[in-house]
C-alpha cells in the first residue's frame, strides 16, 4: 500500500505544497514541532535511510538543495533552521517514507541531550 506521503505527492490527500520537483516534494507537516516544520520528501518511496542506495544519491542530493531554497523561499536562510531525517525504532521514525524535515522560524532549541550511561542502568 502507498505510504500517506506518496498518496499526499499523488494529489489523493491533502498536503500544504511548498516545493516540487521531479525527484522531491515538500510540504508543511500536519503537526509543526516549530514555527516553520517542512517535510521534504523523495517522490519515491524508500521506507528508511537503511534503503537507500547509489542509484539514489542525485535525489539525496536534491533533498538537500530543495532544503536551501524553500528556507531561502520562506525567510529563514540567515537565521538558520534544523534538517533532521529519523530511521526505524531507535531513530523515533513514524512514516516509512524517508523524508528530511526542515524545521526553524525561531530558534529550534538544544540538540540532543548529553548521552549518559548511568541513566540506561
Ligand atoms: P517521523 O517521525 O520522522 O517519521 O515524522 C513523521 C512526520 O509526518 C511527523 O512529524 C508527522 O506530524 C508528519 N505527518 C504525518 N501525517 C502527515 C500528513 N498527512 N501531512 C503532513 N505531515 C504528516
Amino acid at each position: 500500500m502507498a505510504s500517506i506521503f506518496s498518496r499526499i505527492i499523488a494529489g489523493e490527500i491533502p498536503g500544504k505544497f511548498v516545493y516540487k520537483d521531479e525527484l522531491v516534494s515538500a510540504f508543511w507537516d500536519i503537526s509543526p514541532r516549530r514555527k516553520v516544520h517542512i517535510l521534504i520528501v523523495p517522490n519515491k518511496e524508500i521506507p528508511t535511510v537503511s534503503d537507500v542506495t547509489a542509484e539514489d544519491e542525485a535525489m539525496l542530493g536534491r533533498m538537500f538543495t530543495a532544503a536551501r531554497k524553500i528556507a531561502e523561499d520562506l525567510g529563514i536562510a540567515d537565521s538558520g533552521y534544523r534538517l533532521i531525517v529519523n530511521c526505524k525504532e531507535h531513530g523515533g521514525q513514524e512514516v516509512y517514507h524517508i523524508h528530511m524535515h526542515l524545521v526553524g522560524g525561531e530558534p529550534v532549541g538544544p540538540f540532543l541531550p548529553k548521552y549518559n550511561p548511568k541513566s540506561e542502568e
